[in-house]
């Protein structure tokens, strides 16, 4: 049986057994061809001989490079620069404080009860005065999912999620937040935090 490719020829065995087996109709294979030497046209030859001739890629390629050396670059120089960030960003967490001081979160755990992660835990105690507050205030950065439920039901804007993004740590356990570095996360941030709430207020 005759095909028209010389590696199938060599062999003739394996082919016989193959199409007897699974009852196929001989396979009709392409003309050996190659490709790499089809005869071009005038108008090709002209092409790539002054292509050639008067290196017109470099001139290309060089333009294209001085067309891009006068744009303003795409790239941006972190950490040395930062691109915009929404109000609605939602980084690090952060406990609040009225401007007298005193903190904002009454513990009625809303932000907990609504955590789909548990990540957050709250104990609770009433002070001298009958004012609910928290003992304990603890979210765990690694369970957290940032979905931002926990400001959306607080009801005093307690806890936010604000601006910072750069916290990585090189330990787990630097990622167990707790109420005192809540705070201080709030202190640090509040100007933000602030600017970013009263952006949003229309939408909240
Ligand atoms: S952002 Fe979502 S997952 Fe993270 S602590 Fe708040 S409610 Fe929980
Ligand atoms: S942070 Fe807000 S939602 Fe959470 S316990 Fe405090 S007041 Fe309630």
């Amino acid at each position: 049986m005759a095909t028209g490719c010389p590696a199938v020829a060599r062999l003739p065995l394996v082919g016989q057994a193959t199409r007897s087996v699974s009852n196929l109709p001989e396979k009709k294979l392409a003309p050996e061809h190659d490709y790499r030497f089809e005869p071009k046209s005038v108008e090709q030859h002209i092409e790539s001989s002054a292509n050639q001739l008067f290196a017109t890629e470099i001139a290309r390629g060089l333009g294209l490079t001085l067309r891009y050396f006068f744009k303003k670059p795409a790239t941006v120089y972190y950490p040395f620069e930062k691109g915009p960030l929404s109000p609605r960003f939602r980084g690090e967490h952060a406990l609040r404080r009225y401007p007298s001081g005193e903190e904002r979160c009454i513990a009625c755990k809303l932000c907990e009860a609504v955590c789909p992660a548990q990540a957050i835990t709250i104990e609770t105690e009433p002070r001298e005065d009958g004012s609910r507050r928290t003992t304990r205030y603890d979210i765990d950065m690694t369970k957290c999912i940032f979905c931002g439920f926990c400001q959306e039901a607080c009801p005093v804007d307690a806890i936010v999620e604000g601006p910072n993004f750069e916290y990585s740590t090189e330990t787990h356990q630097e990622l167990l937040y707790n109420k005192e570095k809540l705070l201080s996360n709030g202190d640090k941030w509040e100007v933000e935090i602030q600017k970013n709430i009263e952006a949003e207020f229309l939408y909240r």
